[in-house]
């Protein structure tokens, strides 16, 4: 199982992800505390995020363990957005370990790491074609399948992972997304926690929108929301999404549907 944690909110750096919380990925691509499948996460690990100057998404992927990358450090203090991705893996057995399979996958504004292992052949009328053989490559194919029929983040995410779901049932299938402007996370078998972390006003959940005006030019008056395989601190504050939903979250705040 691989672990994912993602931002939406004020600028942050990608080291609030991964180096700068007591438990974040890097400590989790080692010493996971909620791990079902797999003891360390030492198979790849990956980062995406927005900068305003480029039409798409920032990303850096690599097929080693995460603590190896000496650079990576740096790189991620200086990755900064208020929306980032991030993920660590530990391959599925039969799975190819190679960049092509590491998360985040993207595709135009998309960025989406999956957490979990689902039979290829559930995914082979959703998608032709996938960069790697690995089975969340394919997943990542035919939720982007879905963005170039123009469907939303959201509905995309949970087509595929009930339509595969269905398929196999066995298919563990917890993914997490995001377009620059949203995140979408499903529970299809694997823990998800969430965290508003914010100055001001709790975010309703689950619930549908904040309430009250926000702020000019700071639509999430410094803080936002948090989600992540597990938590990445031991604040309190961290909620469990039960299994079997779709979470979205936008600056209009945090939705819940069962899937
Ligand atoms: N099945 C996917 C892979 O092999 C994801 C694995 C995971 O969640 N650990 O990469």
């Amino acid at each position: 199982m691989c672990r994912h944690a993602a931002w939406l909110g004020a600028p942050r750096s990608l080291a609030s992800l991964i180096h700068e919380p007591e438990h974040g990925l890097l400590r989790q691509s080692y010493a996971p505390r909620m791990q079902r499948h797999g003891r360390v996460n030492a198979d790849g690990f990956g980062m995406g995020w927005y900068d305003g100057s480029l039409p798409e998404p920032v990303r850096y992927r690599r097929a080693v363990p995460m603590w190896t990358d000496a650079n990576l450090p740096a790189l991620a203090r200086a990755a900064r957005s208020g929306c980032l991705l991030a993920a660590v893996r530990t391959a599925t057995v039969g799975m190819p370990i190679e960049e092509t399979a590491t998360a985040p996958f993207t595709d135009g504004p998309w960025l989406l790491s999956h957490n979990g292992r689902v039979a290829r052949d559930a995914l082979r009328d959703l998608a032709d074609d996938a960069p790697s053989a690995c089975d969340s490559a394919w997943v990542a194919a035919a939720v982007f399948a879905r963005r170039r029929e123009g469907r939303p983040l959201g509905e995309s995410l949970a087509e595929v992972v009930v339509h595969a779901g269905a398929k196999d049932p066995g298919a563990r299938l917890n993914l997490l997304a995001c377009d620059g402007a949203a995140l979408a996370a499903t529970t299809w078998g694997d823990t998800l926690f969430l965290r508003a972390d914010r100055p001001g006003p709790d975010l309703p959940y689950p619930g549908s929108s904040l309430p009250g005006p926000r702020p000019q030019g700071s639509p999430h008056a410094g803080g936002g929301v948090l989600v992540a395989s597990e938590p990445l601190d031991d604040r309190p504050g961290w909620r469990a999404v039960p299994d079997r939903h779709l979470l979205l979250v936008s600056a209009g705040g945090v939705e819940l549907q069962p899937l």
